[in-house]
């Protein structure tokens, strides 16, 4: 069984998520689809899932690297997990290079999901210049360093390069399956790897068939109830 999570970004609205929901609901997809939505969709979400008994697994893509207190504006692991939460996308790219997130502050986040007892998503991936320079698997075992001594049934790896993100380039299957290889010797053959970087309804049967790669991260392609369904199902 691979996992699909959509990460929506900051895309969507309600009444998309009232379409989702429930195309996924009556395909009878459970516990192996994810949806890792904007903060303020988390709670109707909720309500519908838990209303149809569904296993989809909520989650959120960002998570404060503390329990509580004075930090305005930010959402605690413990407030996730009230709201059904079960995954929480940790070191996006897009958080790292728009908001600063340095390799310090994910493994804060990492450890405060865990902590509460959320199942981490950890993205990591190479930027196009560290991969020109052959820095792309040193900077590799730098981030999973993180996760040394972590169970591996308590996290997944998204293994995210940069430069395949929204942008329609996939990375070739000989990529992938060099990098999650690479990932799986470091941090254990066990280690769940899903690979995010424009996968879509017509390519993702070319990265699901890789046997390194356990499941995928779509994000433009999860916005669209159909394309998403179709991903999950050649998933299933
Ligand atoms: P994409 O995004 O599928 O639009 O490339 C994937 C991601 O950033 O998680």
């Amino acid at each position: 069984m691979k996992t699909v999570i959509g990460n929506w970004k900051m895309n969507g609205n309600i009444d998309l998520l009232h379409e989702v929901v429930p195309t996924l609901v009556q395909e009878g997809l459970g516990s192996t689809v994810g949806l890792c939505l904007p903060y303020p969709y988390l709670g109707a979400a909720h309500l519908l899932l838990r209303e149809a008994q569904s296993g989809i697994k909520l989650g959120a893509q960002n998570v404060s690297e503390h329990p509580s207190g004075g930090h305005t504006g930010e959402i605690s692991a413990g407030m996730l997990k009230e709201f059904g939460c079960r995954l929480v996308l940790i070191g996006h790219p897009e958080r790292r290079s728009m908001y600063g997130e340095t390799r310090e502050v994910t493994a804060r986040k990492l450890h405060a999901a865990l902590d509460a007892g959320l199942y981490p998503v950890y993205c990591v991936g190479e930027t196009l210049a560290q991969r020109e320079s052959g820095k792309a698997h040193q900077q590799m075992v730098d981030e999973l360093s993180l996760l040394a001594g972590v169970p591996t049934d308590r996290f997944a790896i998204a293994y995210e390069p940069s430069w395949a993100i929204g942008g329609g380039v996939t990375a070739t299957a000989a990529d992938i399956s060099e990098m999650h290889g690479f990932i799986k010797d470091v941090l254990g053959a066990g280690t769940r790897v899903l690979y995010g970087g424009s996968v879509k309804a017509h390519n993702a049967a070319q990265v699901l068939c890789l046997g390194s790669v356990d499941g995928v991260l779509v994000g433009n392609a999860a916005l669209s109830a159909s394309e998403f369904l179709s991903i999950c199902r050649i998933a299933d």
